[in-house]
């Protein structure tokens, strides 16, 4: 397939904005990238779809979700509203998740991927629970991101707020969809081994995890000090602090990646980098929640990989990004934090990187050899678009709601915002007989 006459956004290493761009990709790899004319004349028997002028770029990456929450949209939290992060997890996150069956669990992801596929996000992080129904759960997931066609990377969360048995279930469930992949691989599915947090997970079950994960060839995704009572619990419990902890018991290495560390002092920052960690910020998250804000650009300047996710708010990256723009300068009382640059660099390298753990190919840029996820805007930009201030054109104009086409590895997803793997009214009409049930078994717990 040849894209023709965009504006094409690279990313990636080769930074290039090209005017009157085309993108050729073969099966679900792309193979070149350059002007519409050159490209015409290289491949004239390809087939074509003329961007017409939109801006083409590749798709977007979430680096930490949960499918899980989408049941919470528009739920009253029975009791009186949750005081703080706690609060907040025992009485809507931890009802919620016992709630779900493995249905409810494919439908919870069925409605994201729509909103992914809508706002251009081709490759998802997710982070699975649902304690009432572990055991296949990550299959139930699978079925519904190979459904919609979308990249998407899968762990379950181990922990022992559920008893011992749970701990255990979500080892089992981990080890066995780990060794799914690795017995039949898919390109488009990824795993990875789940923890939920420190505060949750004793040493018996993380040394219980460390142990599964022998020969799996993977890392863990874990929550590491969203907010500050899971430093507090590490050093009453423990008598160390979270990331001290985590290196001790073996989790850390550069296939793990942590979500948050908002709470990190400078030593367990120095850890991370040490081991080569990867770190996901979730600035509408965090704010959500009032649990702090992550010292990104402290982190960024160790050189560590710190990218962008959504745990579990719309799947517009965009919406995110633009959130991550104006908290830090907010937060610092600076203009000049986290420029439009850097945080692209957040976004899609940094995102590529974190994919990297999941997948076989690089994704986040449109570059030869990467996969072919590539999205189409209906962006008309008023001002010069140009190398030097792409960042903050897409700060400041582009947004998840221009996007019109989206394809995932060379298959079309959406096209002139159709959608063409998913069945949109009957996932929301399914869903919507699913929720009310849902929202009963939690106001019962
Ligand atoms: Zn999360």
């Amino acid at each position: 397939m040849l894209i023709t006459n965009g504006t094409v956004l690279t990313f990636g290493a080769d930074k290039r904005v090209i005017s009157n761009g085309a993108v050729y990709y073969e099966d679900d790899t792309i193979v070149a990238v350059g002007t519409t004319v050159d490209l015409r004349q290289q491949y004239p028997e390809a087939e074509v779809l003329d961007a017409a002028g939109k801006i083409v770029m590749p798709g977007m990456v979430c680096a930490h979700t949960h499918f899980y929450g989408g049941f919470a949209r528009g739920m009253a939290i029975p009791g009186e509203p949750p005081e703080n992060f706690m609060q907040i997890l025992e009485r809507l996150w931890w009802k919620i998740d016992r709630a779900l069956t493995l249905e409810d669990s494919k439908y919870s992801a069925l409605v994201a991927l729509v909103d992914a596929i809508r706002h251009g996000t081709t490759t998802l992080i997710d982070h699975h629970a649902s304690p009432s129904h572990i055991a296949g759960s990550l299959d139930a997931l699978a079925e519904a991101a190979t459904q919609s066609g979308l990249r998407v990377g899968l762990c379950y969360e181990v922990t022992d707020r559920n008893g011992p048995e749970g701990a255990q279930a979500g080892i089992a469930e981990n080890v066995r969809f780990l060794q799914r992949l690795r017995d039949q691989p898919d390109p488009k599915l990824g795993a990875s081994f789940g923890l939920h947090a420190a505060f949750t997970v004793s040493d018996e079950t993380l040394a219980a995890c460390v142990e599964a994960a022998q020969g799996l060839d993977t890392g863990f995704h874990i929550h590491v000090a969203e907010d500050r009572a899971d430093e507090d619990h590490s050093l009453k419990t423990y008598g160390v602090r979270v990331g001290k902890r985590l290196e001790q018991q073996g989790i850390l290495g550069p296939k793990t990646l942590i979500a948050h560390a908002i709470h990190v002092s400078e030593t367990e920052m120095e850890i991370f980098r040490t081991a080569g960690v990867k770190i996901s910020h979730q600035p509408r998250s965090n704010m959500n929640n009032a649990v702090g804000v992550a010292e990104v650009e402290h982190l960024l300047d160790k050189g560590i990989t710190v990218g962008l996710g959504n745990d579990g708010f719309s799947n517009n990256m965009f919406t995110e990004i633009h959130t991550a723009y104006l908290l830090h300068r907010v937060h610092q009382g600076d203009p000049r934090v986290l420029p439009g640059d850097r945080l692209m660099e957040m976004a899609f390298d940094h995102n590529a990187t974190i994919a990297g753990l999941f997948f076989s190919k690089p994704v986040g840029a449109l570059a030869p050899g990467a996969f072919a996820d590539i999205i189409l805007l209906d962006y008309v930009p008023y001002t010069p678009l140009t190398e030097g201030n792409y960042p903050w054109q897409l700060v400041f104009g582009m947004d998840g709601s221009h996007v019109s086409h989206t394809i995932c590895g060379g298959q079309l997803l959406m096209k002139d915002r159709r959608l063409l793997t998913l069945d949109e009214p009957a996932i929301a009409a399914r869903a919507l007989e699913l929720a009310p049930q849902i929202w009963r078994r939690v106001a019962e717990m």
